[in-house]
């Protein structure tokens, strides 16, 4: 009987992104700050800020440790993103601000707080959450619906958290609520791979016809 060759575990890839592919963009990502979450949307969370930091983006969020927001930038952190927080002072200690951040800045409103995100930001993406969350994402998917935002936004639509939204903006449409068509103001992804490839794709698009704009 042939001896069987032992089996050897392959190698763990050093990196899980493609490393440069978001090279010098500022991904901004809200997320719930419940502690009481399911680990897997916990783990999903963190694969985000660890593939943001992999394709060397920078991340922009609330500045907490707390909930997935906390989970994927403290991912990103480790995964060598330059990660700023942005916080109001009322919530430093509510929401476990991460004082070891690249930057921490320290804010008196949320409007402030929120401007600030979205000003860094070159694109979204949007974890599960709770009402904070839907009041951010709701700011820059109206924003963008009034041609005052034109920033790639993707939710992370993991084991369809999202689809109940998605149904009510669906509701909006059916009912002629809606300026634009929707599904232009965004996309949906269930996969940290998933997300990372949306936002590739979206900011080269983008960056594509500004160069093609300048040309003319
Ligand atoms: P939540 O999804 O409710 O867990 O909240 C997620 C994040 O959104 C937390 O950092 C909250 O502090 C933040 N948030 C809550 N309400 C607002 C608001 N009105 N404007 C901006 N951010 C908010």
């Amino acid at each position: 009987m042939s001896k069987q060759s032992p089996v050897i575990p392959a190698l763990k890839p050093a990196s899980i992104a493609p490393k440069g592919d978001l090279e010098g963009y500022t991904i901004c990502v809200y997320g719930g700050a419940s502690q009481r979450v399911d680990m897997e949307h916990r783990a999903l969370a963190a694969e985000v800020g660890t593939r943001i930091g992999e394709a060397g983006a920078n991340l922009v969020f609330g500045g907490g440790k707390v909930g997935l927001m906390g989970a994927s930038s403290l991912a990103a952190q480790q995964a060598g993103s330059e990660v700023t927080g942005v916080i109001t002072r009322f919530l430093l200690d509510m929401e476990a601000a991460n004082r070891e951040l690249s930057e921490l800045i320290v804010v008196e409103t949320m409007h402030q707080r929120k401007n600030i995100m979205m000003e860094r930001a070159d694109a979204f993406v949007i974890l599960p959450g709770g009402f904070g969350t839907l009041e951010e994402v709701m700011e820059v998917v109206t924003l963008k619906q009034l041609g005052q935002l034109d920033k790639p936004i993707v939710f992370a639509d993991f084991s369809g958290f999202w689809q109940p939204l998605i149904a009510l903006f669906d509701h909006f449409e059916q009912q002629n609520y809606l300026h634009n068509r929707f599904e232009d103001l965004y996309s949906l992804a269930a996969t940290p791979e998933a997300i990372l490839d949306q936002l590739a794709s979206a900011l080269a698009a983008k960056k594509a016809s500004k160069a093609e704009a300048a040309s003319l």
